[in-house]
């Protein structure tokens, strides 16, 4: 099967700004063969999307971008092809809701501690039924005047170091990847680069990690060239995707990476194999 794909794809399910629908024509649009939509901690848009992917005869295949962290680093997972019905994944799934809710509440107070008032209810209404993160408490504070830009509100009230910061997920990457392969999925790390540790990438290869994320668009050419070179040596698959946000002024639009059909084709192998 010819055509391009992306396997990494955000919607208002959790930090996106477009609806699952969009996100597929756009998609269809840009001319993929086939998609991943990668919510944070939700799987949510796979059904709203289905249903569309169908009608415009766009492959859609079950995709999550899951929190994790590792010697005090963010760490994201991307995993594909589960079982989206797998008991564990959707026990996980509802505790880093609960515990996303609150990390908002523990937020707003620590930046109330430094004069800046914005209202949990505010960031929790902002991510409606979706998944609830700091891009969301950051578009608050930029909706309040307290900065012009999202990247800001990460670099003043929000990243690591600032007043309201709360860490993310205390979860071990190698329970998110026993998790995706406990559900048949396969967990691929997400841009390399923003980890910058390739010793991590090796112990998370040892740990069960069957995918590098090859392409996207924080990955210049010689980076690109960089975690093919590793992922060949690791024995590990490679994606790809835009890690679209929607909303074009932040972040890469849909179509900003088009990694080839074959990349599918060796998930769907390897997993394939694991059965045989
Ligand atoms: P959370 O999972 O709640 O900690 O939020 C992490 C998300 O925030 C990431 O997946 C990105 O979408 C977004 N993000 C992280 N750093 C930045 C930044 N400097 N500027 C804009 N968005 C960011
Ligand atoms: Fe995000
Ligand atoms: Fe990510
Ligand atoms: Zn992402």
């Amino acid at each position: 099967m010819p055509g391009t794909i992306d396997l990494h794809l955000h919607t208002f399910f959790s930090d996106g700004t477009d609806s699952p629908e969009r996100v597929v024509t756009l998609a269809h649009e840009v001319g993929h063969a086939a998609i991943a939509i990668t919510d944070h901690d939700n799987i949510d848009a796979l059904p709203v999307a289905q249903p569309v992917a169908d009608r415009l005869g766009l492959e859609l295949i079950p995709g999550i971008e899951m929190s994790a962290s590792a010697d005090n680093t963010e760490v994201h997972i991307l995993g594909f092809l589960f079982d989206v019905t797998n008991a564990p994944l959707l026990a996980h799934l509802k505790e880093q809701q609960a515990r996303r809710v609150q990390r908002v509440h523990e937020m707003c107070e620590k930046l109330s501690q430094v004069g800046i008032r914005i209202r949990a209810q505010d960031v929790l209404d902002l991510a409606g039924q979706g998944t609830v993160g700091r891009p969301h408490v950051a578009r608050i504070l930029q909706k309040h005047g307290y900065v012009t830009t999202l990247a800001e509100a990460f670099q003043k009230f929000i990243g690591p170091d600032n007043p309201g910061f709360v860490p993310g997920s205390p979860i071990a990457p190698g329970k998110i990847i026993g998790l995706l392969r406990g559900a048949g999925g396969i967990p691929v790390l997400a841009h390399a680069v923003y980890l910058k540790n390739d010793a991590l990438i090796e112990r998370f290869a040892r740990e069960g990690l069957v995918g590098l994320e090859v392409f996207h668009p924080g990955h210049m050419p010689d980076k690109v060239r960089h975690y093919e070179q590793l992922a060949d040596r690791l024995g590990l698959l490679k994606t790809g995707g835009s890690d679209s946000h929607g909303n074009a002024k932040e972040g890469a639009p849909i179509g900003a990476v088009k990694p080839p059909y074959a990349l599918l084709e060796a998930l769907r192998s390897w997993q394939a194999a694991q059965h045989a």
